[in-house]
């Protein structure tokens, strides 16, 4: 490149906006359809177990409490999910969901990436019957 157009490059980069973002002290609203960490709404699980058979990373599983009472609790890994969403694919009543706001998932941690979901009377039942370290809990309705 001659320096006369690296010059005029120079000069008419001056003026313009940054084509980076501030990230992350400014962040923007993610795509619509953008696949962040998994939800999953645990009164409307009938735990059939098809998301856990389906998921091609083995990073669900269905924990039941009272099945007969359809209380059921989620084990969720972060850290083996690829966010294919072949688990919101499988599950034919509308409990899953990959968010869109939750993505900022990086840690220096284990801990963050084993999350366990469902009502809070369901996860202290759970945290009851069993004993040593726990998961994080996640309280979802
Ligand atoms: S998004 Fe894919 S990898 Fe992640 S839990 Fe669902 S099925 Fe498994
Ligand atoms: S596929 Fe849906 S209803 Fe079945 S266990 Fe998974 S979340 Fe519950």
């Amino acid at each position: 490149m001659k320096i006369g157009a690296l010059l005029g490059d120079v000069f008419r980069s001056l003026f313009k906006p940054p084509a980076t973002e501030r990230y992350p002290v400014e962040k923007k609203p993610a795509p619509m359809r953008l696949r962040g960490k998994l939800v999953y709404d645990s009164s409307k699980c009938t735990g059939c177990q098809l998301c856990a058979k389906d998921c091609p990373c083995d990073a669900i599983e269905i924990i039941t409490i009272d099945r007969a009472a359809k209380r059921f609790i989620m084990r969720y890994r972060v850290d083996r999910c690829t966010f294919c969403a072949q688990c919101v694919e499988s599950c034919r009543f509308g409990c899953l969901d990959l968010s869109n706001e939750e993505w900022e998932l990086a840690s220096v941690q284990k801990d963050p990436f084993t999350l366990t979901f469902g009502s809070e009377a369901d996860l202290e039942a759970f945290l009851a019957k069993t004993t040593g370290a726990q998961p994080e809990a996640e309280t979802k309705p």
